[in-house]
């Protein structure tokens, strides 16, 4: 019983850390997307009201940190997030969405999950007849 419990706080704080890494370069990286950039051009100009400009220049929306497009930032993220949590793709994105918005979030997401093989196992045990339900 003990054990479970250090698992489990070992997955949060890896997971804190993977936030925490990937914020640093999704900052560095806004200014390396051109659709990013044009994005913080136009809420300077205030053209763009859903998007807004947290500390440091940061570009966000809603709240949430825009992941830039480059250098597979956003599959990085993706996969980094997954494989500390190893959630269907659903629970993948709200779990994204909370903290990330992403362009295309919502279909990478389900294409990671769709290709993690950790995943797929679970998903033929749990098919298996006469397993526990
Ligand atoms: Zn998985």
């Amino acid at each position: 019983m003990e054990s479970t419990a250090h698992v489990e706080e070992g997955n949060n704080e890896s997971s804190k850390n993977v936030h925490r890494l990937a914020r640093l370069e999704v900052k560095d990286k806004q200014y390396q997307d051109p659709f990013l950039l044009e994005l913080k051009v136009n809420v300077h100009k205030q053209k763009v009201m859903a998007f807004e400009l947290g500390e440091e220049g940061v570009l966000k929306y809603q709240g949430r940190l825009c992941v830039p497009k480059v250098d597979e930032l956003q599959e990085r993220i993706i996969e980094e997030t997954h494989s500390s949590i190893h959630r269907g793709s659903i629970k993948m994105y709200r779990h994204l969405r909370e903290v990330y918005w992403l362009s295309s979030m919502k279909r990478c997401t389900a294409n990671f999950v769709a290709k993690c093989r950790n995943c797929q196992q679970v998903k033929v045990e749990n098919k298996r007849p006469g397993g526990v339900a």
